[in-house]
């Protein structure tokens, strides 16, 4: 619950870290209407995502896939950053947060401003040829679909990471060099399920630092972290930030 001694708890560990860092998942988008893939509404024309998010179904069925990332696509473009996403800039402007590791493929943390983004799992907006280079970004749905490349013909695809497939090498190097400097961490609207991001809290928690969590639910990490918030992003995370300026002052 959203109560005064926990944004106070969050504030002060927040305060007092040297070097914070943060993890996001989808529950940090669901409040500008992007659902995540386990809520409610994650469900497109009664398929799960661990159906369509693989490269098994993109070579089976591109045509299918791609109308899921059409619908995907057409709620990123119209989505706006929410209140969440704009107190995390925030503390990145106060100097008190270094960098966030985000799960997400959508782009609110850019939009929001933030300047050090790591995304694991790529960009929901980047579609990028499956057997040459080439790669563009997408403005709008497509309206053929599959799309092809417009270099060689083949396939395009997502520039998204699948189930099964594995993580961006660069962001993952960078997602470790971050981890290891950590002496604390948010983990904001994740079920902390999905390997190796989900592994992070208690990395930094084994480390010696301090794991604030933010989630609607329950989830692995509530037990051992040091302040788990049972409560929307949109509310926990600005209440958190106004307190952390009162102690700047
Ligand atoms: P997830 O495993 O990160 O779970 C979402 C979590 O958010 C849940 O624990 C839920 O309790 C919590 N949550 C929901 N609404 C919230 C709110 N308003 N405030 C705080 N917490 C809230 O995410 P997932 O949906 O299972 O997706 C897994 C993977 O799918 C991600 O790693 C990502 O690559 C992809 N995905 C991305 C997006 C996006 O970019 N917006 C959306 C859906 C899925
Ligand atoms: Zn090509």
């Amino acid at each position: 619950m959203l109560t005064e001694d926990v944004v106070l708890k969050a504030a002060k560990l927040i305060v007092n870290s040297n070097y914070l860092i943060a993890l996001t998942g989808s529950g940090i988008s669901a409040e500008s209407g992007i659902p995540t893939f386990r809520g409610e509404d994650g469900l497109w024309k009664k398929y799960r995502p661990e159906e369509l998010a693989t490269p098994e179904a993109f070579f089976s069925d591109p045509k299918k896939v791609w109308e899921w990332y059409n619908w995907r696509i057409s709620m990123v473009l119209k989505a706006e950053p929410n209140k969440a996403h704009y107190a995390l800039t925030e503390l990145e402007k106060l100097g008190l947060l270094k960098t966030i590791i985000t799960q997400n493929v959508d782009d609110l943390h850019e939009r929001s401003g933030v300047k050090n983004l790591i995304k694991l799992h790529g960009n929901i907006l980047e579609a990028r040829c499956i057997s040459c280079s080439y790669r563009e970004k997408i403005k709008t749905p497509y309206i053929e679909i599959p799309p092809k490349c417009p270099k060689c013909g083949s396939l395009l695809r997502p520039d998204v990471v699948w189930f099964s497939e594995p993580l961006p090498t660069g962001a993952l190097e960078k997602m470790y060099e971050s981890a290891k400097k950590a002496d604390g961490i948010l983990v904001i609207g994740t079920s902390a399920m999905v390997m190796p991001a989900g592994a992070l809290p208690s990395f930094v928690k084994n480390n010696g630092g301090v794991v604030i969590e933010i989630n609607l639910d329950p989830t692995p990490v509530s037990h051992y972290a040091d302040v788990s918030i049972q409560s929307k992003a949109g509310e926990a995370l600005p209440a958190i930030v106004k307190k952390v300026k009162e102690f700047l002052v």
